[in-house]
């Protein structure tokens, strides 16, 4: 990647927790890392490998041991991100390594002790006491969101729906990058209710996994705070400057056993390793720098990251290392991917005046608001004016009134008022000379009177609370927001900030020289004797030994990342043979039990969305055209059922039938008489049945018969089927000619 000006590299740092008690049991009392802690060396010992082998050394940002405390990290690596943020860029900070390493304790810590306080909390302290002690003509706006990447899933852990609601969806807007559709975010005023927002979601988190740390090492945790300021530029108009802070907890970047795993846990296993190996997949295209493509795409993970790695922010990346030799691999992978890491260029920018800042709109309605208010200000005075006959004499200006002060008025004046028309509704209630009717009527006028005066003040009241609620949300610039720590407390951390920045800048000259030592060994070599030229050429030698030995290294190192790679192939075609066993399966289960139509149906409502990665149903019914092209129920005739088979009418008669219940079986009566035919008399029922125009023969005879009755229980009592009509009009005609 080619370096501009404004470019800058991934800071990355490494950190190594202590042996744990099991570990020291276990007999490695020695760990396999060592750290040079002023030239930020990490040391690498193979355990397995004969003592000639070469040590693996590794240079970094800054290293932390196992002696470092939570407050050099965060003072030395991670401050001074913090204030970039607070000066409008975005900054990340994600830990990266094996479960059991230190990350969520890098990243959170123990809340209660000052001293284990970890990155989050110490960010939330500084943002804060940043904001307490800025001049008095800025304005902020403090908000945090809090989401879990789980089985590639966005879910939102301040959702008090948390469980039982549907993955986010990631949405990209050339104002805001990446961002989560419908993603909560938090207004926070205090140390105290971010702090706050912080533990709802971590509640949100344990309760969503049986077993929190199975859980929390397969999940990616990821804590977002937006600050916003507000300050008058030079132009005089108020400039908005936005930060986005990304606080990342990345889930165990071990690998997971595949072997015999199956169902939901060899998917689960799949996911996890496809949002980290995608990680690594990027950070791997934007180090090395040459190929183009960079697969953002690949995860929900790397999309989010999308602006930290290679994009517009700051980021750090915490790599936490365990010393147990057992872990050797793993360590070392890490180890591989943080060198890598260090490569990455971003391009970090402040975010001026974007078009969706919130506190914008926290502006612009807190102005509204107070022009409403204002107005019916103004309005009840003029009332109070006309009312006194008066002037209602006032120093000063409408809008320096105190809140507090016009408030007060405002609640005296209705006082005031609902007394004056109780008086006069006294006064109308003791008028002898005044008619019922028009006592009642006058009564009612002020009885009306007095509501709208009730609901006035009501929809103030409404309003300044609305008011007052949005105004106490911005934060201003040097008012006591935490308790103001004294100017001994200030002096100390600014020393304690200075002595950070001097270790990072002591730290960098020091690899700086290493670096010079090697390059300017050559130039001072000039021989002025034979002794001078055997000492040179022996130098030479030494160097070129030592070159040799760099040599064996890398040869090692090309061994160690070949067999790696074998091995990680190795796992995915495990993983590709159980999943191809899985696709048989379900391929054997559709072939022989889902119908062909059946699956073709279901097979032309699939649709492909590569937003989600996933494969959809569309819906049934198109949603734009779901009202217009439903087709409506028809309306029955009035007065009259709608048709019901004879089956049914019979089940209804007889009561449930234990016969009916176990089978289903039509039941049909054909011999059933229609009522229509009981007014017939006989005798021309007789003529009727020897007319020519009837049939006579029993199978037409028991047609029309089932015709009949057909139509006798479907058609509407007055309207006489086509059927009957024929048979009765042939009994008519039949009837005179009989009697002839
Ligand atoms: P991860 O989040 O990487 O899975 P944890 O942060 O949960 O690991 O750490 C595992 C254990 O190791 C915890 O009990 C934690 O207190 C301890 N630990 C981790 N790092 C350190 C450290 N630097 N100093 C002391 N204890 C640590
Ligand atoms: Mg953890």
């Amino acid at each position: 990647m080619s370096k501009n000006k404004s470019s800058e590299s991934v800071k990355v740092v490494v950190r190594c927790r202590p042996l744990n008690r099991k570990e020291e049991s276990n007999g490695s009392a020695e760990g396999i890392v060592q750290m040079d802690l002023r030239l930020g060396q990490v040391v690498l010992r193979n355990p397995r490998a004969p003592p000639s082998e070469p040590l693996k050394t590794f240079t970094f940002d800054a290293v932390y041991d196992a002696n470092s405390k939570q407050r050099d990290l965060y003072d030395e690596s991670v401050r001074p991100l913090i204030d970039s943020v607070l000066a409008g860029f975005n900054g990340t900070i994600f830990a990266y390594g094996q479960t059991g390493t230190g990350k969520t304790y890098t990243m959170q810590g123990a809340w209660l002790d000052p001293e284990k306080r970890g990155v989050i909390p110490n960010a939330f302290d500084h943002i804060f006491t940043h904001i307490s002690r800025s001049q008095s003509d800025k304005q902020y706006l403090v908000r945090a969101s809090y989401l879990e990447i789980y089985r590639e899933e966005i879910r939102d852990l301040l959702d008090p729906n948390h469980g039982s609601a549907k993955a986010l969806e990631l949405r990209e807007s050339p104002e805001t990058g990446v961002y989560v559709r419908d993603l909560t975010s938090c207004v926070c005023k205090s140390v105290k209710e971010i702090e706050e927002v912080m533990n709802v979601g971590n509640q949100a988190r344990a309760v969503g996994a049986t077993d929190m740390n199975e859980h929390s090492s397969r999940s990616h945790a990821l804590f977002l705070i937006t600050v916003e300021c507000s300050q008058p530029g030079p132009d005089g108009r108020k400039h908005i400057r936005v930060g986005r802070l990304n606080l990342v907890d990345l889930a165990g970047s071990e690998r997971q056993a595949k072997t015999g795993v199956r169902g939901e846990r060899l998917k689960e296993a799949a996911k996890i390793n496809l949002s980290l190996s995608a990680l690594g997949n990027v950070i791997s295209a934007l180090a090395d720098g040459r190929s183009g493509h960079v697969p953002y795409r690949d995860s929900k993970l790397t999309r989010l990251l999308q602006d930290s790695l290679g994009g517009n922010a700051r980021t750090v990346m915490v790599a936490t290392l365990g010393p147990a030799p057992q872990h050797y691999d793993e360590t070392l992978t890490t180890l591989r991917y943080a060198n890598r890491a260090k490569n990455i260029q971003n391009q970090p920018r402040v975010n001026e005046d974007p078009k969706d800042a919130l506190l914008r709109e926290f502006q612009r309605e807190i102005a509204r608001l107070r022009a409403q208010l204002n107005h019916r200000k103004g309005r009840s005075k003029h009332k109070k004016e006309d009312m006194d006959g008066e002037g209602w004499e006032r120093d000063g200006d409408e809008d320096t009134e105190g809140d507090d002060e016009v408030e007060k008025e405002a609640r005296e004046y209705v006082k005031q008022e609902e007394q004056r028309l109780e008086r006069e509704k006294e006064a109308i209630r003791e008028d002898r000379f005044l008619l019922a009717e028009e006592k009642q009527r006058l009564l009612g006028e002020k009885e009306r009177m007095m509501g709208d005066l009730r609901k006035e003040q009501e929809a103030t009241e409404q309003l300044t609370a609305k008011y007052k609620a949005m105004e106490s949300k911005l934060l201003v610039g040097g008012k006591n927001i935490i308790d103001h720590t004294n100017e001994q407390q200030k002096m100390l951390e600014i020393k304690r900030q200075e002595i950070a920045e001097q270790t990072r800048k002591e730290r960098e000259m020091q690899q700086q020289m290493l670096v010079q030592d090697e390059e300017t060994l050559e130039l001072r070599e000039t021989f002025t004797s034979l002794q001078q030229e055997v000492e040179a050429k022996t130098k030479k030698l030494k160097k070129y030994l030592k070159l040799y030995a760099k040599l064996q290294c890398i040869k090692a190192e090309i061994q160690d990342v070949n067999d790696e790679h074998v091995r990680s192939r190795q796992e995915l075609e495990q993983t590709q043979n159980e999943l191809t066993r899985e696709l048989k399966f379900k391929y054997l289960i559709i072939e022989n039990f889902i119908p062909p139509e059946e699956k073709n149906k279901i097979m032309n409502r699939l649709t492909f969305d590569p937003e989600e990665d996933q494969w959809k149903f569309q819906p049934l019914v198109p949603a734009e055209s779901k009202f217009s092209q439903m087709k409506k129920r028809p309306a029955s005739a009035v007065g009259y059922k709608r048709p019901i088979s004879q089956y049914a009418r019979v089940a209804i008669a007889m009561g449930p039938h234990s016969r009916y219940r176990a089978e289903n079986i039509m039941f049909l009566e054909l011999d059933m008489t229609p009522p229509t035919s009981v007014s017939l008399d006989r005798s021309s029922e007789v003529e009727c049945n020897q007319s020519p125009s009837a049939d006579s023969s029993p199978t037409k005879d028991r047609a029309s018969r089932v015709r009949k009755s057909r139509s006798w229980c479907q058609a509407p009592k007055n309207i006489t089927s086509s059927s009957s009509n024929m048979s009765l009009a042939a009994c008519h005609t039949a009837a005179p000619a009989a009697a002839q």
